[in-house]
């Protein structure tokens, strides 16, 4: 049952150093050291449990999400925890609606990231009192209660509260099978870790066949970098993965809209299923238009993990500017407004592959995308979740992956809680691990 009154909100920068191994790079990421800004919720309940949650960053910054965290826990310390979640629309309107804080959003940027990682804290806690993971605490909860977590501000045009219900409504039928389903067979993923821009070819197949055997049937490459590599690169993974595997190109943001239908259409001799993130992840009407020219050649456009909020994501399915939707744990806010999304993506028929990879990214989603086959979408048919293999080790929960599948959770809560010996050791500059590199000058700080 939902209790106490919360007493803190601790937040700190806790960092993974992966680009000395270029793990994580693209086309416009070359050296990314995967880290989050980590917050963790206590109460007076005497209960033992805390909150734990988290938004990803890629190193420099974090600093200053930190800073918006503090910045927004004023709205969240003394609160009361069943204060909150009988009526969690408001708690999501009160956090993204300070009058002063709105300023440098709304809704998007460091401040949105830390609306993010505080309330991924409170679902996490509110998921362990009520003894369920994430997933099924939602999968347990009446279409009222799912509905009264969602904020509808500005998307009524696109989606109701009132259609939002009848599609619950209509998606009860056959819930406690597809439940069954998850729990026996996982949700499918594909792999992005064979395929980093930085990788050599040898490490390239050498990763291929590792995932080849252990059963891994889709695969992302990055490009976007050099036309000639990327020819190279593809070439060598189709022959690799073979014509009956799926292939999807992921170029991060890094072309013009005309040269991205230019570029993709030299690759479109390797069939890929989509390309991601082709042009600026504001560009609804460039990614329309890459959509429409791509369409023949049957390639999709796929976008989301760098969607500001729902009102992007609600003018991206108006515009027809994507065929598959990529939602993200940590740069929406939270569950709250991920929900909205997953309702609009079954309202305008599109299939949602969500974000992950990152730090923690494929912990916390895996729990969305169960819930959205569970309970939304009831649909498999074009739909993956993504998966890369690193940093799962800091986590006391990890992501199990069963034959390229993410099994069910059964632990209570989000899979947020990293081991206190990694966030000891990583923390930004003053762990070990960081006193050690800044020592030894093998990363320089700016
Ligand atoms: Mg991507």
């Amino acid at each position: 049952m939902v209790r106490g009154r919360i007493t803190a909100v601790a937040v700190s920068d806790v960092r993974f150093p992966t680009s000395l191994g270029h793990h994580g790079s693209d086309a416009m990421h070359p050296d990314p050291d995967y880290s989050a800004a980590y917050v963790v919720i206590e109460t007076d309940a005497h209960d033992g449990l805390k909150g734990y949650g988290l938004t990803f960053t890629l190193g420099k910054g974090t600093e200053v999400v930190v800073c918006a965290v503090n910045a927004l826990s004023t709205h969240v310390v003394h609160k009361d925890m069943e204060e909150i979640v009988s009526n969690f629309r408001n708690f999501y309107r009160q956090l993204t609606s300070d009058g002063q804080l709105r300023w440098i959003g709304p809704e998007k940027g460091a401040v949105h990231l830390a609306t993010a990682a505080i309330l991924n804290a409170v679902w996490d806690l509110w998921a362990k009192q009520e003894e369920k993971p994430l997933w099924k605490l939602l999968v347990d909860m009446d279409p009222k209660q799912l509905l009264s977590c969602i904020d509808f501000r500005y998307i009524t045009d696109a989606l109701t509260e009132e259609e939002a219900y009848e599609i619950l409504v209509n998606s009860l039928l056959g819930k406690k099978e597809r439940e069954e389903q998850m729990l026996t067979h996982g949700y499918p993923a594909y792999t992005t870790s064979c395929a980093w821009l930085g990788y050599s070819d040898q490490q390239l197949k050498q990763l291929c066949t590792k995932a080849l055997k252990d059963g891994w049937t889709r695969f992302k490459v990055k490009v976007g970098a050099d036309l000639q590599d990327d020819i190279h690169r593809c070439r060598l993974i189709r022959e690799m993965i073979g014509p009956g595997n799926i292939l999807m190109l992921d170029a991060n943001q890094r072309w013009e809209v005309k040269e991205a239908i230019e570029w993709v259409t030299k690759l479109a001799e390797f069939k890929p299923l989509w390309i991601e993130e082709p042009t600026s992840p504001d560009d609804i009407l460039g990614h329309a238009a890459i959509s429409k020219a791509l369409a023949p050649l049957g390639i999709g456009v796929a976008t989301g993990e760098q969607c500001h909020n729902k009102v992007i994501f609600k003018q991206l399915l108006q515009a027809k500017a994507l065929s598959y939707l990529q939602i993200d744990s940590c740069r929406l806010g939270s569950v709250n407004e991920n929900l909205a999304v997953l309702l609009m993506a079954k309202k305008f028929q599109i299939p949602v592959c969500p974000h992950a990879g990152g730090v923690g990214l494929c912990e916390l989603v895996q729990h969305l995308i169960l819930f959205d086959y569970i309970a939304i979408s009831g649909n498999l048919e074009n739909r993956m979740c993504e998966y890369v293999d690193h940093l799962h080790e800091h986590f006391k929960y990890p992501v199990i992956i069963r034959k390229a599948c993410y099994m069910p959770p059964q632990h209570a809560g989000y899979s947020t809680e990293m081991k206190e010996d990694s966030t000891r050791k990583y923390q930004f500059p003053q762990g070990e691990v960081w006193q050690k590199l800044l020592s030894g000058h093998k990363i320089y700080l700016h």
